[in-house]
């Protein structure tokens, strides 16, 4: 993949993370004209982001307004030279933004999961070479979100970046789609060229979430961050919770100071890191002996002819582990999703072992 750095196109003052915000959707010209205005003002801003055509979930909210919105865009990079960026699912919307000017053009989340959609967009832009965001895609599917970029970059797009905005989950979380930061993690260990920009917003669904997302994906070197401005959060027409207003968000941006990249790793972190990797091959070993006994375990239960499911022991190991983690203090969440690997693999275990022998 030919894929140019974010700074050749999204350039910021002292090439710290690139900003892009603005509104959910697009609701007025004057609610557009004055989000722009406010933002510009802050000098933080590169991209003002506003949704034109919204994909609901479930039919019958806000669906955008469409094409009319389109030149109160053009009128936002006139008057404040912010760039703009909006939402395209379809070819007709890449017409569209690309009659008007849009500049950056993004696809999201729930546009990605489908191939057909990515490559008709993906076709319409053949010889286009305007930048395109892709989204995650709303379900954890790592081959997708690359398998999209993969799509653009075929049809000659060279400006892309990947925004991280969290997965769907059906369990409830804190988070509206929980950030699995894992996969972003492992899209830059496969892309590394790829920039990659977080969405706090979608991600937690909250205002009160984007500073500590914000934080953590600076912290792990991200290269931009797109948030949600709205003038009167509490009357947006979409995703009223999670917009912040652009005073906040000036207010984010100060306190989102960098440590300047690149400086020596400190003595201190390098002992610390040495004593993380004692503990982590201790775990391993710890797994590896709690196997053994599962194996073991499940020689008797053949002999015994007892099922290798026993669903009593496994909610009283579920409940002792829970206790001892909110006895220490540490995130209950984390030790469920731990313990229901570690079930699983008993059980894979003991069925590989009763199969190895024989019913
Ligand atoms: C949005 O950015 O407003 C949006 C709908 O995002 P996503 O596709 O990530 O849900
Ligand atoms: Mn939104």
């Amino acid at each position: 993949m030919m894929i140019s750095p974010l700074q050749a196109w999204l350039p910021t003052p002292q090439g710290g993370p690139v900003v892009i915000a603005g509104p959910c959707s697009a609701e007025s010209e004057g609610q557009v004209l004055d989000t722009a205005h406010a933002l510009a003002a802050t000098g933080k801003v590169q991209a003002f982001r506003a949704g034109v055509w919204k994909p609901r979930t479930r039919p019958g909210g806000f669906a955008g307004l469409g094409d009319v919105a389109l030149p109160w865009l053009a009128r936002v990079k006139a008057e404040t030279g912010l760039l703009t960026t909006t939402e395209v699912a379809r070819p007709e919307h890449v017409e569209a933004c690309l009659r008007a000017g849009i500049d950056i053009l993004w696809i999201g989340a729930r546009t990605v999961v489908n191939p057909f959609s990515v490559q008709d967009l993906a076709d319409a832009l053949r010889g286009v070479d305007v930048p395109v965001l892709i989204k995650n895609p709303v379900s954890p599917d790592l081959g997708l979100w690359i398998g999209a970029l993969e799509r653009f970059a075929m049809a000659g797009i060279t400006r892309l970046a990947a925004v991280h905005r969290g997965f769907s989950r059906y369990e409830v979380s804190r988070y509206r789609n929980p950030p699995e930061w894992q996969i972003a993690i492992e899209l830059r260990e496969r892309l590394p060229q790829v920039p990659l920009v977080c969405d706090p917003s979608h991600m937690g669904g909250d205002a009160a979430l984007i500073e500590p997302l914000s934080h953590a994906a600076l912290d792990m070197g991200y290269d931009g961050l797109m948030i949600e401005v709205h003038p009167n959060p509490q009357a947006a027409l979409s995703d009223a919770k999670q917009q912040i207003t652009p005073a906040r968000l000036e207010a984010l941006l100060r306190e989102l100071a960098l440590a300047p990249e690149d400086r020596p790793v400190p003595a201190e972190i390098l002992a610390l890191r040495t004593r993380i990797d004692e503990l982590d091959a201790q775990i391993v070993d710890m797994l590896a002996a709690r196997l053994d006994l599962v194996t073991e375990i499940g020689l008797i239960k053949r002999a015994e002819h007892i099922p290798i499911l026993q669903l009593d022991r496994w909610r009283q190991v579920q409940t002792a582990r829970l206790a001892q983690a909110e006895a220490l203090g540490i995130d209950k969440e984390l030790i469920t999703r731990l313990y229901q690997l570690v079930h699983v693999a008993s059980l894979q275990v003991q069925e590989r072992t009763v199969q190895a022998v024989g019913r």
